[in-house]
């Protein structure tokens, strides 16, 4: 079951039969309850720069996208967020940021031992390929997670929308064996809808994924930003019609519930960008096809619209109250509930918010995490 082949995996990528999408749907939820439980974990965003030396062919953030206005937020202004982010019950904290060479080593280092002093959080860094004695120096001051989605497994695309930032550098699926070795939990991910990915390659992806052993998994839809080569149609890689997978939603639900099957103690998210093409119920359709993280934002306000990867982003304009009781409102609406601790991988936790033991016998090998 979990092991499934090549063509396996394709006959479910091309499929479209509503009844049996809902049979994929709902093995993977089963799947997620027996494997992760019923918590959905929250990582609380604190996007902490949208500067950005690269120039991936993808994203608002690159470097030549000269209309975006930049920020670095303070060192306090990460501190309020990480004190909030306890506030709101949250686990962790995910400090993003475009590759930015002004947050120096030390600067982060710092950052994340005042929060592993001062808080309970777990922190995950979204900071980009950075240097080997960088990551080791983040993960001695006590970082637990690093998020680096490889974008795809298929090497030709990725080269063509990801340029490298200096010839021979390691390719970002190495970067997350190295972040393993390093004793992180090493997150990785794809878009979904990539002009020039084919469906082959996103079969790849989900055996990439088993094949690394990744702790965390990312998976949204590719968006079209005007102000980027892919985006603009001026970047066209070459693919047959009948091979491009379509940025859809449908298709995003089909890797997430594939993925959960494939990696079933895995921690996904339902992710911003799912969200941001279905605003109503793009989250939780994400939850109900296999997810079991969502990620509330924690940036001020002030920058979000700053940060913009792709148009018309989810969650742009609501306060950090705002996002934390949206999310938890979904949470309940499906039965769920918000988990307390860090979330990491290989813990269940089975007490509710309200102190309620929900373990059951459908979730044989819970682990009951203390208040
Ligand atoms: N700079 C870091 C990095 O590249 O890993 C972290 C920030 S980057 C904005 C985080 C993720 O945003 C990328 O890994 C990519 O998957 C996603 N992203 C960028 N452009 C996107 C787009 N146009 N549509 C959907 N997701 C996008
Ligand atoms: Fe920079 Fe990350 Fe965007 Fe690439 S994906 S341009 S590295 S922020």
């Amino acid at each position: 079951m979990n092991a499934q082949s090549k063509d396996e995996l394709l006959g479910w990528l091309r499929e479209s039969r509503p009844a049996r999408l809902r049979e994929l749907y709902g093995r993977a939820d089963r799947v997620r309850r027996e494997r992760v439980g019923d918590a959905v974990h929250l990582r609380g965003l604190i996007e902490i720069s949208s500067h950005c030396v690269r120039q991936c062919m993808y994203c608002g953030l690159r470097k030549a996208n000269d209309k975006l206005p930049r920020y670095r937020m303070a060192r306090e202004e990460i501190f309020d967020c990480a004190r909030q982010a306890e506030r709101l019950g949250y686990g962790t904290v995910v400090m993003q940021a475009g590759e930015d060479d002004g947050l120096t080593a030390d600067w982060i280092a710092e950052i994340v031992r005042w929060i592993k002093r001062e808080t309970r959080l777990a922190v995950t860094l979204s900071l980009g390929e950075r240097q080997d004695d960088e990551l080791w120096l983040w993960r001695l001051a006590g970082a637990d997670r690093y998020l680096l989605r490889f974008e795809t497994s298929d090497a030709n695309l990725f080269r063509a929308i990801h340029p490298e930032r200096m010839s021979g550098g390691p390719d970002r699926i190495a970067l997350l064996r190295r972040l393993k070795e390093l004793g992180y939990q090493a997150g990785g991910g794809v878009m979904v809808g990539i002009p020039g990915q084919s469906f082959e390659s996103l079969a790849n992806d989900i055996h990439t994924f088993r094949a690394l052993d990744l702790d965390m998994i990312g998976i949204g839809p590719y968006i079209a930003h005007a102000a980027t080569p892919l985006g603009s149609g001026a970047l066209r890689p070459a693919i047959a019609a009948s091979e491009q997978v379509p940025s859809n939603e449908e298709m995003v639900y089909k890797m997430i519930a594939l993925t959960r099957i494939a990696c079933p103690d895995a921690n996904i998210p339902s992710t911003t960008a799912l969200a941001t093409i279905n605003r109503v119920d793009g989250r939780k359709l994400g939850l109900k096809a296999g997810a079991n993280v969502v990620m509330p934002n924690l940036t001020p306000t002030k920058y979000r619209r700053m940060y913009e990867i792709y148009p018309a982003k989810a969650c742009i304009d609501e306060s950090a109250v705002d996002c934390s009781e949206c999310l938890r409102g979904q949470i309940h609406s499906l039965g769920r509930f918000a988990g307390r601790g860090p979330g990491g991988r290989g813990t269940i936790e089975t007490v509710n918010e309200t102190g309620a033991n929900v373990a059951d016998d459908a979730a044989p090998q819970l682990v009951q995490l203390r208040a």
